[in-house]
């Protein structure tokens, strides 16, 4: 299992609030990052492996009912956000456009939305709303870091070949996306996603402790290395 320090900090995260509007927002100070993505591509699963907590951000959610902004925290200055997810197909013309305007709001006016977590199906990557999201956190200096999600449905190859896809797609415009594989089901990419999201919320990571009476290593000609 995963022996990474990090892990018992993302452990922590814990429910604030449901956001059905901007005035339900909490106060916009400190950091938070935020979890974006098509309806069903696999957020809540990845935000609860992130932090290790089975029903942190609920799963098969019924449509319509999620049009919340879902609020973690994680200290009293770190919060992760579960925006609502995009695309229901069943859902009306209005639920639609609600979304968009308070998906608008939040992201123009969150002044600490440190970047953003973009949530794709590995078997359905850069859909003309990743693509929309990419852009925008492009033009808005954003920095963004997409998960490739459900990796586990595909071979290795094949997750690798869509990984190359979007990382070629990355580099056809000076952008500061990143991308990684993952997957819920294997609790595959933990360890990579924790470290991107403690370099934006400002997380200092823990160094494994040495104990005072560490002998190894005397000579001190290792210490030269490349550090
Ligand atoms: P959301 O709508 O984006 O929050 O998506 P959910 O997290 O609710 O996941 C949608 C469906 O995909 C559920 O049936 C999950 O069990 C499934 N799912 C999510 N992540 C994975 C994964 O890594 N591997 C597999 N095989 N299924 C997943």
């Amino acid at each position: 299992m995963s022996a990474h320090p990090l892990a018992d900090y993302f452990r922590r995260a814990y429910f604030v609030l449901s956001a059905q509007k901007p005035a339900d927002l909490p106060p916009d100070s400190g950091a938070e990052v935020a979890f974006a993505g098509r309806s069903n591509a696999g957020k809540s699963s990845a935000l609860n492996t992130i932090t290790d907590h089975r029903g942190l951000a609920r799963t098969s959610k019924t449509p319509g009912r999620t049009q919340l902004i879902n609020y973690f925290a994680l200290d009293d200055e770190r919060r992760l956000v579960d925006l609502p997810g995009y695309g229901y197909a069943k859902v009306s013309a209005e639920i639609r456009e609600n979304w968009q305007a308070a998906m608008d709001h939040y992201l123009q006016h969150r002044v600490s939305l440190a970047g953003l977590v973009l949530i794709m199906d590995i078997r359905q990557a850069l859909t003309p709303f990743d693509t929309d999201m990419l852009a925008w956190c492009r033009d808005m200096d954003m920095p963004a870091h997409i998960l490739l999600t459900k990796a586990d449905k595909l071979s290795r190859s094949e997750a690798r070949a869509v990984l190359d896809k979007v990382h070629h797609y990355l580099a056809q415009y000076p952008s500061t996306a990143t991308v990684q594989i993952f997957s819920a089901l294997k609790k595959q990419g933990i360890d990579a996603a924790h470290e991107v999201l403690a370099q934006w919320l400002k997380i200092e990571i823990p160094q494994a402790k040495k104990s005072p009476g560490h002998k190894g290593r005397e000579s001190g000609a290792d210490n030269k290395s490349r550090f």
